[in-house]
């Protein structure tokens, strides 16, 4: 008896052990709110200035939205992170790719392009959130032109630019990449830079951005506070932040990791966007219930990262593709509700009992949910056998 005793208090120490060593993600994850229904955010990046073929995808990709809806008649909703510029390839090359010049969104070149996006966004559909002036850092694009040839050849294209064809390092706006690994940018330049697109998206859209996505999830403290000076509430981010590129060229120097709701130290809200549904990729509609259903056995809101580029390669398919898991998605979980995220922020901010979880037992399955993604946690917890009584209060939930 004693020794049986002994082993059950060896277990329970060890176990109090396990839940101390993972006391910080295990409590973060108990404080990141639980939501009371299934949340579909479908997010589309790299809208604006650039090829006019954006034009019909827009009108067709609202029209598509406003098909579908909840239980409540909403319409489906695609936020569009919005680029204002790109370069002026004429005028660059006129001065031998030493200077920067810029097409912007405002330019009657656009027309058709703002008009879709206006257009979508008075049918309740559209949603134009901040991505950038330009998905690039003008200097670093001029520095990088000056040795590659396809980068000049890009930045002094007649036609205006897609940037999804720029070496990806250069996509990133917050970093000069020009060489490799990145550099930063000063802090001044940042908050000038910043400052700077705000304005033009107030002039362009009529209202300031209240959301931002930083180009390629780059991104760091210089630019959360320079946004916050801007007036930026909402950070989209993918559950950590990379703050350079490496010498590889790719994100790095993660520096911070975040759940929905957690706070930037400029005081913004972060969300986060993880479900990647690119159909131009091959992603299959099912990819977009498989996310939903995850998401919402942890009580969080399903975010979708859909780029444009799906839009602009194989338009009807991704149309397609995107229709019928929009469709899936309301059959899998009836109660779906599409909302926006500053209305999700701000649901979370106000406690609003209609969305955010308050009771025990859901809460409870929500964080049990939430657990296996604790890097080592579950290797840990079957190791130790702590994953008995996990398993346990997952049957009685
Ligand atoms: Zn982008």
């Amino acid at each position: 008896m004693t020794v049986l005793a002994l082993a059950l208090a060896l277990v329970l120490v060890l176990w109090v052990g396990v839940l101390l060593a993972f006391a910080g993600p295990l409590a973060a994850r108990w404080r990141e709110p639980v939501l009371r229904c299934p949340v579909l955010i479908v997010e589309s990046d790299d809208w604006g200035a650039g090829p006019l073929a954006q034009a019909d995808a827009l009108a067709r990709l609202a029209a598509l939205l406003q098909r579908v809806r909840d239980r409540s008649g909403r319409p489906a909703l695609m936020t569009l992170g919005v680029v204002l510029e790109v370069p002026d390839g004429a005028r660059i090359a006129a001065t031998g790719c030493t200077e920067y010049h810029a097409l912007t969104l405002a330019e009657p070149r656009f027309d058709a392009v703002r008009a879709a996006i206006q257009d979508g966004t008075r049918a309740g559909v559209f949603i134009p959130q901040l991505h950038g002036q330009c998905h690039y850092w003008p200097p670093a694009v001029l520095a990088a032109a000056q040795a590659d040839g396809s980068v000049r050849d890009w930045l002094t294209a007649p036609e205006p630019a897609a940037t999804e064809d720029l070496p990806a390092p250069l996509q990133s706006r917050w970093v000069d990449a020009s060489s490799l690994p990145s550099c930063a940018l000063a802090a001044e330049t940042v908050r000038e830079a910043a400052a700077a697109e705000a304005a033009a998206y107030q002039a362009g859209f009529g209202r300031a951005p209240q959301v931002a996505i930083a180009t390629t999830f780059v991104w760091n403290d210089a630019v959360e506070a320079a946004w916050s000076q801007s007036g930026i509430e909402v950070i989209i981010t993918p559950g950590h932040r990379a703050t350079c590129r490496n010498a590889a060229g790719l994100p790095d120097c993660v520096d911070a990791t975040m759940l929905t709701g957690e706070r930037s130290l400029a005081g913004q809200t972060y969300l986060v966007r993880d479900v990647y549904f690119e159909p131009a990729l091959g992603h299959a509609s099912q990819r977009l219930v498989d996310g939903l259903l995850s998401h919402t056995r942890q009580g969080r809101a399903c975010l979708v990262e859909t780029h444009r580029f799906n839009f602009l390669q194989t338009l009807d398919a991704s149309l397609a593709t995107l229709e019928a898991g929009l469709n899936a998605a309301l059959t899998a979980c009836p109660n779906l509700r599409f909302i926006s995220p500053v209305e999700l922020v701000r649901a979370i901010r106000d406690r609003d009992p209609d969305l955010i979880e308050t009771r025990l037992m859901p809460r409870l399955a929500a964080w049990r949910a939430r657990l296996d993604e604790i890097p080592r946690f579950r290797r840990v917890a079957r190791l130790s056998g702590l994953s008995l009584p996990l398993a346990w209060l997952e049957r009685a939930i």
